[in-house]
């Protein structure tokens, strides 16, 4: 039977993954229509500008440890900035703020952590086909990582510290965290969670994330259509029809539905999906971040370059106890940033005058202008920004500028970037 349609193949989204498989399918010699609901391309990643320069709203740190991103990089030949080093570190343990270098935190931190992935390689010889595990995933996939932690012999503060920081990985409670997914992430980074945690939070793109998406999306040469929000999807033997909010409706022999679990639901799919994804997406992902950013007058410790210099990174040493707190967590992935429920440090982070509150429960780590690659005084941008501009009557307009707090399409509200929040004006010395 021939049927006509309006292209050959829909892709519903164009985060990442959107835009991955319309340049794959276009190089396939397919033409193909991207339906992305937003008013932009990139999804849960957003470099938009704000405080006066450019921002990664969202994802924002890459590594070599997650090899499609890399290839891409290399593929667009994008370069990649380090962001400056943690210095200090503070935890809270017994309700009581503790507080010391970074590597005093990742000292107290470690044996939780180390205890709660000692067996990633052997659950996940092959991260990237996660099931290969086979039956010995079953033995502990009703597991917790606050019960994994439960069951290590850590003293009362290297149990508050590592499931502070479990909180910022998954982005939600510990005890909706899973420990296959725990040992998944870190199997990722060849099983070392020091290794995990210099992934999170120390390279960025140079000019942000959308440099990326951009290339890929100019590259791919699909047509992509914004503020096309897909409403239903229904498929029989002779293709795909995709029904938009709008009540338009566009068809194609086949159609890719990129969306992360979280809204998944949020489509009607015709015939259903299997019982499996439905339940997936129905109980969703642990996450329930948002991330902030903050900018603050008056002089501030800047207490958010959250990772280690590329000099100085656990990895390229044997003392791994200089790590710091990453600054997303592969939970991210699906979800976002910090959580509502147990809040850890937010993502701020700024070369000068940003600050970030302090979690109940989750360690953060803190850098030092003196030994930032850049110098920034308050007020100014992060110090990977090309161009740090002294803006020093910004916190207010910055504070008032329109930062979405109701979700939009794709975002589930744990991927809605929050209020932009300003403290109140410390002490004023160079704004
Ligand atoms: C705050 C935050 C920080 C992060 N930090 C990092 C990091 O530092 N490093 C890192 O590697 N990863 C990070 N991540 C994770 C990373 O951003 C994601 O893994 C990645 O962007 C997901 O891409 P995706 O294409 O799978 O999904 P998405 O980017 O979510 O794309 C899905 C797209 O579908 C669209 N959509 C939704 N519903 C519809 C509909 N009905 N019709 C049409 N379109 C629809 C959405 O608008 C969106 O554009 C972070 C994520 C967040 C939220």
């Amino acid at each position: 039977m021939t049927t006509t349609h309006d292209t050959d193949v829909l892709v519903v989204g164009a985060g990442f993954a959107g835009i991955t498989a319309a340049r794959e399918l276009r190089r396939q010699g397919h033409q193909v229509l991207v339906l992305e609901a937003r008013d932009r391309i990139g999804g849960r990643t957003w470099t938009d500008t704000r405080f006066g320069r450019d921002l990664d709203m969202g994802g924002t740190w890459v590594h070599w440890v997650q090899p499609h991103v890399w290839a891409e990089l290399t593929r667009y030949g994008l370069d990649v900035v380090a962001s400056p080093p943690a210095i200090h570190g503070y935890w809270i343990t017994g309700g009581q703020r503790r507080s010391g270098t970074a590597e005093d935190l990742l000292a107290v931190i470690d044996r939780g952590m180390t205890g709660s992935t000692a067996r990633a390689l052997e659950h996940f010889p092959l991260p990237y086909q996660p099931l290969r595990g086979g039956d010995r995933l079953t033995e502990i996939d009703d597991l917790t990582i606050r019960a994994k932690l439960e069951q290590l012999d850590l003293t009362p503060e290297e149990f508050d510290a590592a499931e502070g920081m479990w909180a910022t990985n998954f982005n939600g409670p510990t005890e909706h965290g899973g420990y296959t997914q725990a040992l998944r992430w870190v199997a990722l980074t060849g099983g070392s969670w020091q290794l995990n945690f210099e992934a999170c939070a120390t390279y960025e793109i140079a000019g942000g994330t959308r440099r990326l998406a951009e290339a890929m999306a100019a590259d791919s040469g699909a047509e992509i259509r914004t503020g096309a929000r897909v409403a239903s999807v229904h498929q029989d033997d002779t293709g795909a029809t995709a029904s938009l909010e709008d009540g338009s409706q566009l068809t194609a022999a086949a159609v890719v539905v990129t969306l992360p679990l979280n809204v998944l639901g949020s489509i009607t799919f015709e015939p259903q999906l299997s019982p499996g994804k439905r339940r997936a997406a129905q109980r969703g992902q642990t996450s329930r971040g948002v991330k902030v950013w903050a900018l603050l007058r008056g002089e501030h410790e800047p207490s958010w370059p959250p990772h280690p210099a590329p000099d100085r990174s656990p990895c390229a040493r044997s003392n791994t106890s200089t790590t710091t707190r990453p600054s997303w967590s592969p939970s991210d992935r699906t979800t976002a940033h910090s959580t509502a429920t147990t809040p850890p440090p937010s993502r701020t982070r700024c070369s000068g005058g940003c600050r970030t509150p302090k979690s109940s429960t989750s360690p953060a780590t803190t850098g030092s202008p003196t030994t930032s690659p850049a110098k920034p005084g308050p007020c100014s941008a992060p110090a990977n920004s090309p161009a740090p501009t002294p803006n020093c009557n910004a916190p207010k307009a910055a504070c008032s500028s329109p930062v979405p707090t109701t979700p939009t399409a794709g975002q589930d509200s744990s991927t809605a970037p929050s209020k932009a929040a300003c403290a109140p004006a410390a002490k004023s010395t160079s704004c």
